[in-house]
């Protein structure tokens, strides 16, 4: 099974490189954000619990975020291998994690991380709200507070999968097949 953290700030290209990933090695793709707009858009408590956070560009809740993920992973009992998109996203969560997979002799292969400086990501991010619909993407001062966050609370995770030498970073920056490539270069090395 391989495993795979793809990692980095908003805007980075998670998303679109992770349906890449996802396609090629027969991965399941898991983004906690998708989950969660999902729940939103079907009114669930788990949507309008999730929407406050949201929509102020904070984390949700690590336990409610865990419970989540797990569920989602236990819905796919025959996946090859995951792709997490937006998860983990604090230490808390990379531990949770770990010993989820622990329990089913499982672990993460590899950590990717996307390597993006963040005046590019603001104009993406910017970009990107005046067409995905997404209130987070399309308000500056949410999008800061997105940034904000992601380097107090997000970034320190990388360090985590750094310490289990699973740490691989990727420049982010090129065309998206470019960019794909690196990103296949990495996991064919493992
Ligand atoms: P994303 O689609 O990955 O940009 O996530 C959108 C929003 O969903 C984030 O700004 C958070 O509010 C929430 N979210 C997604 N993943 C997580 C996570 N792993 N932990 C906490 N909140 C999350």
């Amino acid at each position: 099974m391989i495993n795979i953290v793809l990692f980095g700030p908003p805007g980075a290209g998670k998303g679109t490189q992770a349906l890449r990933l996802s396609e090629r090695y027969g991965l399941v793709h898991l983004s906690t954000g998708d989950i969660f707009r999902r729940n939103i858009h079907e009114g669930t408590a788990l949507g309008r619990s999730a929407r406050s956070y949201m929509d102020k560009g904070e984390l949700v809740p690590d336990t409610v975020t865990i419970a989540m993920l797990e569920a989602e992973v236990d819905a796919h009992p025959h996946a090859k291998g995951f792709i997490f998109d937006g998860f983990p996203r604090t230490e808390k969560q990379a531990e949770a994690l770990d010993s989820f997979m622990a329990r089913k002799d499982q672990q993460i292969s590899l950590m990717l991380s996307l390597q993006v400086p963040e005046q590019e990501l603001k104009k993406r991010l910017l970009q990107r709200g005046a067409t995905s619909g997404r209130a987070d993407d399309a308000n500056p001062e949410v999008v800061q507070n997105r940034i904000a966050v992601y380097a107090r609370e997000t970034a320190p995770v990388a360090h985590y999968y750094k310490r289990q030498s699973k740490l691989v970073r990727i420049d982010g920056v090129g065309p998206l097949d470019v960019i794909s490539q690196r990103l296949y270069d990495a996991i064919e090395q493992l």
